[in-house]
């Protein structure tokens, strides 16, 4: 489903009501409502938009070059590019790589809490994993780490989506980024 199609369905639905799993419609209205330029692409991105995926990599690369520049921490073009690929891959996909967020895994007749993620459903990205992104080597990774945080801390403060579902289910989405 596009995300013309999404907002269509959104405001012609009766049914508001909290779905598991399931963002619902009256979030993507109430999110893109009030949401910048990169947190509107994201909400896109969310939605398999090619297009505003492109944008906001190029939006977010371009913000983390000048904010770079502010804090002494400087980026390539290409550089910032591939950060905010990588930053925007780990907030877009955070279920569990195991249990595709499920949480449990259900065989015949057995429901069993998913070893990986002890039931959360959440993938905790750690540094390996995003070095690996990255297409860095783990030894490299240390000077790439606060460029990473810094790419990521400007999508998490853009993205409006992730905050209004925070307020909404109490809970921390994005709890496997931390930004110290
Ligand atoms: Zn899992």
């Amino acid at each position: 489903m596009n995300i013309a199609e999404i907002l269509s369905v959104s405001v012609n639905e009766d049914n508001l009501a909290w779905k598991e799993g399931a963002t619902m419609p009256v979030e993507y209205v109430a999110a893109l409502s009030a949401a910048s330029e990169i947190g509107s692409d994201l909400l896109r991105v969310r939605a398999l938009d090619k297009q505003a995926y492109r944008r906001v990599v190029l939006l977010l690369a371009n913000k983390a070059e000048k904010q770079g520049m502010k804090k002494r921490l400087f980026l390539s073009p290409a550089m910032a590019q591939i950060l905010a690929v990588c930053a925007i891959h780990e907030i877009t996909q955070p279920q569990c790589l195991v249990c595709r967020g499920a949480k449990v895994m259900v065989t015949e007749k057995l429901k069993v809490v998913c070893h990986s993620c002890g039931g959360i459903g959440l993938h905790r990205y750690s540094d390996k994993d995003r070095a690996r992104m990255c297409g860095v080597s783990a030894e490299s990774w240390p000077q790439w780490e606060r460029r990473y945080h810094m790419v990521m801390q400007i999508l998490v403060s853009n993205d409006t989506a992730a905050r209004l579902s925070r307020i909404k289910l109490g809970k921390h989405l994005y709890s496997s980024v931390d930004i110290g």
